[in-house]
């Protein structure tokens, strides 16, 4: 069983928040802080019921050194906007400095920095959790994106805790998430896109048995079309995926549920150039760059007739112009079908899709795990949700 933040005592208590604020940072500025506006409900909670809020986070890749433009300091800057309120940004996440600044009285709300400025953290070192559990009185995980990482900071240091539960932000993706895979409402339609097959293998043989139809489309969809003998030019390919493509489209059509794959495509040069629409083979100087026209009305005819649809990849290089043709239609079509529509979108890209499509209000739920949400969808048990059950306590 996992508790809820809002089922934790939080009276007089100094509350440690594990959150993903690994935003994307160019030239010392933030340029997306979805993942920052994420938390906010359960920092307010936090805020409104305990004494003092400790917030961590991981950001980039430091690799266990201080490396600078890995600093907190602009996430600082964002949340004391929002919350309208000083937040002290400690020099570090542990040690002697960073207890006097969280026991300080003058102080309610504290931002350690960087995480994955030691080592420790991604080798979930013991004496490392220790230390960064002995902030606090209570934990909260609030970090769906980083759940699939055993860590310290997710794993370790939440055996310490008799008080720890999940925030608001982890709850609603695990009730999203486990809908899709226990109950989903019929008929229940998957799209997948994106550039590779090989990350998406789990999460198709995890899904054939729940989805009624399966949609595929962007890069990954050329290794499949590949498979049925369909020339595909300069197209993305795994050449060594083209055989299990096979096997998955073989399994499918077992178990009764139809795979479509594009049936036309827009096409570029090679230099991503002369967008032309292609219907069926595409010729060998050309690549496939968006699913075409004919394509995107029998997607949207399967999503018209959809209860529930889960979306992971978008379906074209929707970077770039007018690639993005087939995503958006896509994404408007499901913003049609609210709020009927249990609609869940899932990692960085799609959302970031659906949000240039300007429909992101009428999807149901943006889910702000990348690998999290695969492993999940895949089946797999995630570690840091698991650290979240209600185990024997390590003394501290
Ligand atoms: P993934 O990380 O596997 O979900 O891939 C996402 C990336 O795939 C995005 O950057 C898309 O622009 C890209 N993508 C989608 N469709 C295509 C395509 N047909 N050709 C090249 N890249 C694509």
């Amino acid at each position: 069983m996992i508790r809820s933040v809002e089922d934790l005592d939080l009276r007089d208590r100094t509350v440690f928040l594990r959150v993903d604020f690994n935003v994307p940072i160019e030239q010392g500025r933030i340029t997306e802080t979805h993942r920052i506006e994420s938390a906010l409900p359960t920092i307010r909670l936090i805020l409104d019921r305990a004494k003092k809020l400790v917030v961590a986070s991981h950001l980039g890749r430091p690799d266990g050194k201080v490396v600078p433009k890995y600093s907190l300091r602009p996430v600082r800057d964002h949340l004391e906007r929002f919350l309208k309120q000083p937040v002290l940004l400690a020099p570090d996440c542990i040690g002697p400095e960073v207890e006097r600044m969280v026991q300080d009285p003058n102080q309610r709300v504290v931002l350690l920095e960087n995480l994955r400025f030691h080592k420790e953290e991604e080798k979930n070192d013991t004496a490392f959790s220790k230390a960064l559990a002995s902030l606090a009185d209570v934990y909260v995980d609030d970090a769906f994106g980083a759940a699939h990482r055993a860590h310290a900071s997710i794993v370790g240091m939440a055996a310490f805790f008799k008080q720890k539960g999940a925030g608001l932000l982890l709850h609603k993706e695990l009730d999203y998430l486990s809908r899709l895979l226990s109950i989903p409402e019929k008929p229940f339609v998957t799209i997948l896109g994106g550039a590779k097959v090989s990350d998406k293998i789990g999460v198709i043989r995890n899904l054939l048995p729940k989805a009624n139809t399966l949609l595929i489309g962007g890069g990954m969809a050329y290794t499949f079309l590949k498979a049925k003998g369909i020339d595909i030019g300069k197209s993305l390919v795994e050449a060594d995926k083209v055989s299990l493509a096979k096997e998955l489209l073989a399994q499918a059509a077992e178990q009764g549920v139809p795979i479509l794959l594009p049936v036309d495509h827009l096409t570029g040069d090679s230099e991503r150039k002369n967008p032309t629409v292609c219907i069926g083979n595409i010729s060998a100087d050309r690549m496939g760059l968006d699913i075409g026209p004919q394509t995107v009305a029998q997607f949207s005819h399967e999503l018209k007739q959809a209860r529930m649809v889960l979306w992971n990849g978008p379906v074209g290089l929707f970077e770039v112009e007018p690639y993005s043709k087939g995503s958006r239609a896509l994404a408007q079509t499901l913003a049609q079908g609210y709020p009927d529509l249990v609609s869940v979108i899932a990692g960085g890209d799609t959302v970031a899709a659906v949000t240039a499509a300007g429909v992101a209000a009428k999807i149901t739920h943006l889910s702000t795990g990348g690998g999290a949400t695969l492993e999940f969808l895949e089946g797999k048990e995630l570690p840091g949700i698991k650290a979240l059950e209600e185990t024997p306590l390590v003394s501290r």
